[in-house]
């Protein structure tokens, strides 16, 4: 290792990645094919067609190992990519830990995360292919922000379906999705049959990213030039993320340091992948060895406590059926403060990865979350999302656990976002009014009896 005195490792533009980084050429056991809930069998391509551009649906099933960034995307990442990578000096001092901590922040977007990197390539590819209106849901709003922004540049129109606890708790991404010129509606609404199917059986419901998936789609798949856009979860949208890990890489490289830990939160596994596969790369091919944990809210434990099985990716199961881990389309965590890890399925891509024993995970309660996030903003300035504050809490127990074995490692985690949106969580948690919201074993029994049958 050099000795590098600095605080943070930058690129210059024209070092942008040219190309995404396609892990499926690598995996050795690909995810199990999506089920059509229509025909029980592998989902055509004809039927996602109405929702998805063909180009979007390619690079799905390709095993083509890099693809390239069109001229006009990668023009638009350079407005805030490359994005730097920092030594987390101060927090290391605070621990008094020998470890060194890194990390890779995406919150210098114009729309303060990661999402941007998916959203910009999605509107892309949509209008490219004639589409005029993109639908979606957002959970607390950061993948709605960024579809909005992204939608504007590209000159098409974006229609947001909002969970319905977020869009009364967090009024100013609304706010902001509207300032970009995106129509925003709380979730469950009046204005899909699954929307008013829902409000039906429930009409308090505070709604679930399940639900508002169920009502964009339903719009995407009744209009000729609109189509749907996801924020996670699918493999297209965990390709795009890859522009992440492959700068990460080159920044380490650049002072001479491979991680021995790579941490990222996971919600749909977007930002995770983003950061890890780059480098799972050479640890499949055996070039390279390091820990690789994806971390996730005990209030939602997908991976920790779910199944890997067959389930839908939303509620009304219009979806594709995916294999994935699963706490059962039905789930609807309790009130936990990072909206964008409230989801109750996985990527297919991480949850092979982690049901072949290629990455660990770990789940934390929110307050201990909170205390770290809390730790790295007086420590490194950033106040970081709720979401991002999981991979810290990692990061900072790695640094911990080095430090006890009096070794010297190199951590590594992505920092997806800041929270300068999430101010009212914050607010709870110094008045101590945040509680450790449990996950309910009952409850779990209960949703993962509704997983759709498939191939028996
Ligand atoms: C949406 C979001 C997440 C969770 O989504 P992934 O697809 O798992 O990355 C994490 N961090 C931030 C800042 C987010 O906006």
């Amino acid at each position: 290792m050099s000795d590098f005195q600095g605080t943070k490792v930058l690129l210059d533009e024209s070092e942008i990645p040219t190309h995404w980084y396609n892990i499926q050429a690598d995996m050795k056991q690909l995810p199990a094919p999506p089920i059509s809930p229509a025909t029980g069998k592998p989902v055509a391509p004809e039927e996602l067609a109405r929702i998805f551009p063909a180009a979007l649906l390619q690079q799905e099933v390709s095993t083509e190992r890099f693809i390239e960034i069109p001229d006009e995307v990668r023009r638009i990442y350079q407005l805030w990519r490359p994005t730097p990578l920092y030594r987390a000096r101060r927090l290391e001092a605070a621990l008094q830990t020998p470890a060194e901590i890194w990390y890779k922040y995406e919150g210098v977007s114009p729309a303060g995360s990661h999402k941007l990197n998916t959203a910009i390539a999605q509107a892309y590819y949509n209008r490219e292919a004639g589409i005029r209106h993109l639908t979606t849901e957002t959970g607390a709003g950061q993948w709605g922000s960024a579809l909005a922004i992204a939608c504007a540049f590209v000159g098409i129109h974006c229609e947001v379906y909002m969970v319905k606890v977020s869009y009364e708790q967090k009024p100013y991404r609304r706010i902001l999705m509207e300032s970009y010129g995106a129509d925003v509606y709380a979730s469950p609404s009046e204005r899909t049959a699954s929307g008013r199917a829902i409000l039906a059986k429930d009409p308090n419901s505070t709604g679930s990213l399940g639900m508002a998936i169920s009502e964009a789609v339903e719009l995407a798949a009744q209009r000729d030039d609109t189509n749907y856009a996801l924020g996670s979860v699918l493999n297209h949208v965990l390709l795009h993320q890859t522009v992440i890990g492959q700068e990460a890489k080159k920044q380490l490289e650049k002072v001479d340091r491979a991680p021995d830990v790579v941490i990222g939160c996971v919600g749909g596994g977007s930002n995770f992948g983003g950061l890890a596969f780059p480098f799972l790369q050479e640890i499949l091919n055996g070039t390279r060895k390091a820990k690789v944990l994806a971390v996730e809210p005990q209030a939602c434990p997908t991976l920790t406590q779910g199944v890997f099985a067959y389930d839908y990716a939303d509620v009304a199961g219009l979806t594709p059926i995916l294999q994935m881990y699963t706490l059962g389309h039905d789930f609807v965590p309790t009130g936990i403060h990072a909206g964008g890890l409230r989801y109750h399925g996985d990527s297919p891509l991480v949850s092979q990865l982690y049901h072949d024993g290629i990455i660990d995970a770990v789940a934390y309660p929110q307050r201990p979350v909170f205390e770290a996030a809390l730790q790295f903003a007086r420590t490194e300035g950033t106040l970081p999302a709720p979401e991002s504050a999981h991979a810290i809490r990692a990061a900072i127990d790695e640094a911990l656990a080095a430090k006890a074995a009096g070794e010297k490692r190199v951590i590594l985690f992505n920092l997806s976002g800041h929270g300068n949106f999430d101010l009212a969580a914050y607010e709870e948690y110094l008045r101590g009014r945040l509680t450790d919201a449990p996950y309910s074993e009952a409850e779990a029994e209960k949703n993962l009896q509704s997983l759709p049958k498939v191939g028996v």
